[in-house]
Formats: C-alpha cells, structure tokens, sequence
C-alpha cells in the first residue's frame, strides 16, 4: 500500500504485536497523501519523483494513486482553501467599508492555441462586495 508497512509479531506462548509506519485516515495512509502533497507544493515531475524513490527502494505510492490523489483530495483542498481566502480578504474589506480592486493577468489558454495576453482591472465597489463577477474595466492586449 504505497508507503505503508504494517508488521504483525506473534510468539508460540499466543502473544501478538502489530507495528505500523504510520496512521491511518479512512483506510488509506496518511504517509500516501503526505507524498503526494510533497511532490505536488515542490513542483517537481511526479515521475521523475517516483522514480527515485523506486530507484532508492523507497517504498512509495504508483503515479496512478499520485494523479488520483491529486484529483481527489490536494487540487479540492487547495481551491478550498483559495476560496476561504478570498472571502475572508472581502469580508473584511466589506466590514472596513473599503473598495476592491482586483488584477490579472488575464491570461486565456486553450488547447492548441497561443496564450492571450491581456490586462484585467477589476474595481468592485463595497456595495457590490457579494460576488466577484462583475468586471467595470477591462483592457485586453491581444
Ligand atoms: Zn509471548
């Protein structure tokens, strides 16, 4: 089970011990998702991570439990965490009766096609703090 090891010890007078590298959460490794994290917040090759690890007979976890752990839990929990963000910063702009600006760069990639490069000036007003939808001014450098 990826970097998992359970050790199990037993005696002729019926005494067991049992011995784990680490817990569990929901029947899966902590030390699995631990990695994946890892690999993922340091930005290096997934394989290329893996494949050290193999190559050092580090017990680790597949590239498929990599990407499904990456899909199931670490890209969810970041836009969680993103989003909480973001409407706390709002919030607290609301409660100070400021008004927001926004920025970005407006960058639009599509398969196959050259990134778009533009500029996004987004001014919200503390009035209209509920939702960042509404752009006011936009400037688009093609
Ligand atoms: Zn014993």
């Amino acid at each position: 089970m990826g970097s998992f090891i359970n050790v199990s010890i037993s005696c002729d007078c019926g005494h067991v011990e049992e011995w784990s590298s680490q817990p569990m959460m929901n029947n899966m490794p902590v030390g699995n998702l631990i990695i994946a994290g890892a690999i993922m917040f340091y930005g290096c090759s997934p394989v290329k991570a893996l494949n050290f690890m193999n190559h050092a007979s580090i017990a680790t976890i597949s590239a498929r439990t990599y990407h499904y752990m990456q899909t199931a839990y670490i890209v969810p929990s970041i836009n969680s965490v993103w989003q909480l963000h973001q409407q706390l910063y709002i919030d607290t702009i609301k409660e100070e009766g400021r008004s927001l600006k926004l920025g970005g760069d407006a960058r639009c990639c599509s398969p196959g096609h050259t990134a778009n490069m533009g500029l996004t000036v987004n001014k919200v007003k503390n009035s209209i703090c509920n939702g960042i939808g509404g752009f006011e001014e936009r400037t688009s450098v093609p």
